[in-house]
């Protein structure tokens, strides 16, 4: 990305972290890291990073949003045999599109373990949840989210998983982030 989309992804980041500072010193140490990335794919790590709950209190740092991501430089080359990896499991691909599915359902299957560990003090096989069709996956997938959703004390997690049911406005959701 060049400078202007720097800046452009600092004021992104401050819009949902208020504490998250754009000054000219911070705007050129950013853009010495991510002068070699791509805007759009930075962006996104952002959104990720802010649906996680042990991020809603922490600022993202540069390094924290790169890991794992390809340089642009090296997305030129995926055409020709380099491989990109799932930054959940590490498994390698050939390309983007692919890359993306496969991230959908390997992060929400490290949920669904996680969680049923937690709720139901259950060990869920992973190859089991691969195993599964999408919808399938999506049903039960649903349905932990819901059980959590009507279980939890956590008022916060509560309305995380709500809004995958109902996403929110962006206003509702910068309401959401402030207050946490
Ligand atoms: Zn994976």
């Amino acid at each position: 990305m060049n400078k202007k989309e720097t800046i452009e992804l600092l004021n992104f980041i401050h819009t949902f972290y208020k504490d998250f500072e754009v000054r000219e010193d911070i705007i050129s140490a950013w853009y010495n890291i991510m002068c070699e990335y791509d805007f759009n794919d930075v962006k996104r790590e952002v959104e990720k990073f802010m649906a996680e709950d042990r991020y809603q209190k922490q600022l993202p740092t540069a390094y924290m949003l790169i890991k794992g991501l390809p340089k642009v430089k090296e997305k030129v080359d995926v055409q020709d045999g380099v491989k990109i990896y799932c930054s959940v499991c590490n498994r390698p691909f050939n390309d983007h599109a692919e890359l993306d599915k496969h991230f959908d359902r390997c992060s929400s299957i490290r949920y669904v373990i996680k969680q049923s560990k937690k709720w139901f003090k259950k060990d869920i096989d992973k190859k089991f949840l691969w195993s599964l069709s999408d919808e399938e996956f999506e049903e039960r997938y649903n349905k932990l989210l819901k059980y959590i959703m009507e279980h939890t004390e956590d008022e916060n997690e509560r309305k995380r998983i709500g809004f995958i049911f109902n996403p929110p406005s962006e206003e509702e959701a910068r309401e959401f982030l402030k207050g946490n």
